[in-house]
């Protein structure tokens, strides 16, 4: 059925949106926070405390737009912008940067998806720079071989075990050669600057190092960079990271080869295999096996993206690795049946929930690395199969969770099975960061980039400032789903199923939306929520991301206390849902194109301490 979507026209932020966005005052002096724009549909409320001059989460205006969880990062982006760079050296810019100012959440030790709108040839094209597994890994890479059992997630995460190759410089390596037009020395350039001389620590830096200052503290190398005089750096003073800032110069010297296939390459083998843990912990580390041959493996290729067909808008977003765009794609064409109108949200949440549920029963299921397992993505992103699933929904009656999943087989006909077997759980997280970038010739990046834990294994590689990501601990760690196969075990060379999500939304070839976060399993429905929160539900695209939030995963329910709070919220845990109250979920930053060169750029107004959003020429619609 075909509905018409409510997409309000893109210039309909506020006056106090506009004056913000058009007043970029000088960095490193602390404002108290405005009242936070583009929220008259939230609940949201001003961040705790200060946040820098000059970070806004909603910009508007032409000639390109960077939106991302950091100043310094969204800063790095448009000047490269502003200096002739295109959306593409923007957005290696701004992660490098992030790996800097961010470096719990993302960094040069872990991996990520770069999804890419090219305005010439009006295609989608994405990167896979998800780590893998080591040549010598099994199925039983977390099982511990005393008890037979799986191990802990906490030892799993902070162990050799756990570090994936990092895909990231592969990524930006392979972005810059398909459609830079910037060198890696020349993208690398701001980063490196702002790990040399330094940035102002903000609340989420201080907090992230606190939160993980016993495990920091265990290993030699990162007690040095990030526990300086063995607290974490305090907020509002200065954090330079020189280590990080000669690694990143070697790069731009040596090429990403210096990792893969050079000296850099043979230390992180190295820290994995023996971990530099500090003499006087207990903690038990448990080495990996990862070897220069494993990083010399290494590849980012390019993927086909995935779409599907939304009230007839395209939606692009990542396969397999990933399940964020079968999730996100098989729920949106579940939605396409439901009467989601602007006038019940109630109604249009409770299919939201429901549709997300049985889209992640189907992921837990099928999806994997489709490298290695039989992942049916034509299936599951079918309207036929969608359909079939969509009939189990009942506006006036919750379905019981956990659903099973579906039998994508391509005959589909009445309510269908189900395939046997339960539905494995996902751990959500608040690390990771995404970004969003756009440039004067109309070319979009939507770019979600990990460590995997916030602090990823807690590991850093001895004086090069940077952490290991924890990324295979995304595979399951024993098999999840009953007698049928489990798509997400371990495996030699194998990339762990990701739920990262970035989006590009087109309307009749051009883009309308592009968007993504951090959060785990998460990161699925807060891309859905706010598409459906957009397209369906009226709301402009900074209300879309500020509104509280409710994840629904099948095995996992959980919602803000904002959402719970609210008149839907309430209603829909009286109808029986049931939802754990989570403080926050995500960091969401999206853009949105109007005509003639126009875009908003959205960050989080209050989420992980807000983000900051940028356009080269602020302005108004014309
Ligand atoms: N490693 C997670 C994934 O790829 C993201 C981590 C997080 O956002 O917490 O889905």
């Amino acid at each position: 059925m075909m509905r018409r979507l409510a997409v309000a026209s893109v210039a309909s932020a506020t006056a106090a949106v506009l004056a913000a966005a058009l007043v970029v005052p000088p960095a490193q002096a602390y404002v108290r926070a405005a009242s936070p724009p583009g929220t008259t549909t939230s609940l949201a409320e001003a961040p705790a405390g200060h946040v820098p001059a000059g970070k806004v989460p909603v910009a508007e205006g032409y000639g390109g737009a960077v939106s991302t969880v950091d100043l310094d990062a969204t800063r790095a982006g448009l000047g490269v912008l502003r200096r002739g760079g295109n959306a593409v050296d923007a957005a290696v810019a701004a992660a490098a940067t992030l790996g800097v100012t961010e470096p719990f959440s993302a960094g040069i030790g872990g991996g990520g998806f770069f999804v890419y709108y090219d305005a010439r040839s009006g295609e989608v094209r994405t990167i896979d720079g998800r780590e893998t597994a080591p040549a010598a890994a099994t199925e039983e890479l977390f099982i511990d071989p005393e008890s037979g059992g799986p191990l802990p997630f906490e030892q799993a995460r902070v162990s050799g075990l756990s570090v994936g190759v990092p895909g990231t410089p592969a990524t930006w390596q392979r972005a810059l050669d398909e459609w830079g037009t910037w060198s890696l020395p020349q993208a690398l350039a701001p980063a490196t600057k702002v790990a040399a001389e330094g940035f102002v620590v903000d609340e989420t830096f201080r907090s992230q190092v606190a939160e993980n200052s016993d495990i920091f503290d265990d290993f030699t190398s990162t007690s040095e960079l990030y526990l300086p005089g063995g607290a974490p750096p305090a907020a509002g003073s200065r954090f330079s990271n020189p280590d990080l800032a000669r690694t990143y110069a070697l790069l731009a010297k040596q090429g990403v080869g210096a990792l893969y296939d050079g000296p850099l390459g043979a230390e992180i083998a190295r820290t994995v295999q023996q971990p530099p843990v500090a003499p006087d912990t207990d903690r038990v580390v448990r080495p990996g096996a990862m070897t220069a041959a494993d990083l010399a493996a290494y590849d980012a290729p390019l993927r086909a993206p995935t779409h599907v067909d939304y009230a007839g808008l395209d939606v692009y977003g990542m396969g397999p690795p990933s399940s964020g765009g079968s999730t996100v794609g098989e729920a949106l064409n579940i939605l396409e049946s439901q009467d989601l109108s602007a006038d019940d949200r109630t109604a249009a949440l409770h299919a939201y929930v429901e549709a997300s549920a049985l889209a992640f029963a189907d992921r837990n299921r099928y999806v994997g690395d489709a490298d290695q397992v039989d992942v049916p993505l034509d299936e599951l992103l079918s309207q036929g199969f969608a359909e079939e699933r969509a009939c189990q929904i009942d506006p006036d009656a919750v379905l019981e969770k956990p659903v099973a999943p579906g039998v994508p087989d391509g005959q589909y006909a009445g309510c269908g099975e189900e395939a046997p077997g339960p539905t494995g759980g996902q751990r959500e997280g608040l690390s990771t960061t995404h970004l969003t970038v756009s440039d004067r010739w109309g070319n979009v990046v939507a770019y979600t980039l990990t460590i995997e834990a916030t602090g990823g294994s807690g590991i850093a590689v001895p004086d090069r400032g940077f952490l290991l990501n924890n990324e295979l601990t995304d595979f399951n760690f024993a098999p999840t789903q009953g007698d049928a196969p489990d798509p997400n075990l371990p495996g030699p060379g194998k990339r762990p199923r990701s739920s990262m999500s970035p989006t590009i939304v087109l309307d009749d070839g051009r883009p309308l939306l592009a968007l993504g976060s951090p959060g785990g399993a998460t990161i699925i429905t807060t891309v859905l929520q706010t598409l459906v929160n957009r397209l369906d539900l009226g709301m402009n695209l900074p209300d879309a991301v500020a509104a509280p939030r409710v994840s629904s995963r099948n095995t996992a329910s959980q919602a803000e206390p904002a959402f719970l709070a609210s008149p839907e919220g309430e209603a829909l845990v009286a109808k029986g849902h049931k939802f754990a109250e989570i403080p926050e979920i995500g960091a969401e930053t999206a853009l949105e194109f109007g005509r003639h060169g126009f875009v908003q750029a959205v960050a989080e107004p209050t989420r992980r301490g807000g983000g900051s959003a940028m356009v080269v020429r602020p302005g108004p619609d014309r």
